[in-house]
């Protein structure tokens, strides 16, 4: 029953960081025929200053759907609460079962050192599902729960936001993937999420969510020499597949 198409799932916090991090390298794999999935661990109930949990969960959970349509992409949420996004029993359960349903041979997730909680506690348990998806003693407690995966994916981080971890020390990226082609469709993928566009636009009174996203994809192009770039580091650790998928088919880029 294998998969005709290579599949990725990229598994993040919030709905738009995985338009904010990986959007245009999806968007080449998806040019490649791969199937995309994209998941996010909350629907974003904090993402607003006048509407509540409710409301802004209800427009962000519609904007990632946008987003992911336009992408071609599955769109899956783990349904867990911004700010709680936590390492514990039944949120691994539940990614594992996320595993097991959309069946990834490639995964993307945040770096395990990032600015906030969300991103490094959804980091651990992508790492930790991966590992733990393929092993049949493993029960989700879903009500129709998936096989266990054949195998674990392989696994990417994404850069931290701004390339930092909580110290302010850069993260050194294992390889840049070249989006120059894809970066308009990025930034139209990353526009989907209006609800913070706007926000972001009333604060700062400038196009600062599109713009600031630009701006990094451009900074980690000067550092290989091209337009706009996307930076990753593969999980290595023992057990996980140590083939460089993603660059493989993209071609990795290293300074
Ligand atoms: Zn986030």
């Amino acid at each position: 029953m294998a998969n005709q198409q290579p599949c990725v799932l990229a598994v993040m916090a919030h709905p738009d960081d995985i338009e904010i991090l990986c959007a245009g390298t999806l968007c080449r794999l998806r040019d490649l025929g791969w199937r995309v999935a994209l998941a996010t661990m909350t629907h974003g109930d904090c993402g607003s200053a006048d509407l509540g949990p409710a409301e802004i969960s209800a427009i962000r959970t519609a904007e990632a759907e946008a987003s992911a349509a336009r992408l071609g992409a599955s769109y899956h949420c783990l349904d867990q609460l911004d700010l709680f996004v936590l390492f514990n029993e039944p949120t691994l359960k539940a990614t594992v079962e996320l595993l097991r349903q959309v069946r990834p041979d490639v995964l993307v997730t945040h770096s395990p050192q990032d600015y906030m909680l969300d991103h490094e506690q959804t980091s651990v348990l992508v790492r930790d599902a991966a590992c733990g998806a393929p092993i049949k003693n493993v029960f989700t407690g879903a009500a129709d729960p998936a096989a266990p995966l054949d195998h674990i994916p392989t696994l990417y981080y994404a850069d931290p936001i701004e390339g930092l971890d909580a110290l302010g020390n850069r993260i050194t990226p294992g390889f840049y993937v070249d989006i120059s082609a894809t970066i308009d469709r990025k930034e139209q993928l990353l526009a989907c999420h209006a609800s913070q566009r706007d926000w972001l636009l009333k604060h700062h009174g400038i196009d600062e969510y599109l713009r600031s996203m630009r701006h990094w994809c451009e900074v980690r192009g000067a550092e290989v020499g091209v337009a706009y770039a996307e930076a990753f580091r593969q999980h290595l650790g023992h057990a996980y597949p140590a083939d460089n998928v993603i660059g493989e088919a993209l071609g990795a880029l290293r300074p």
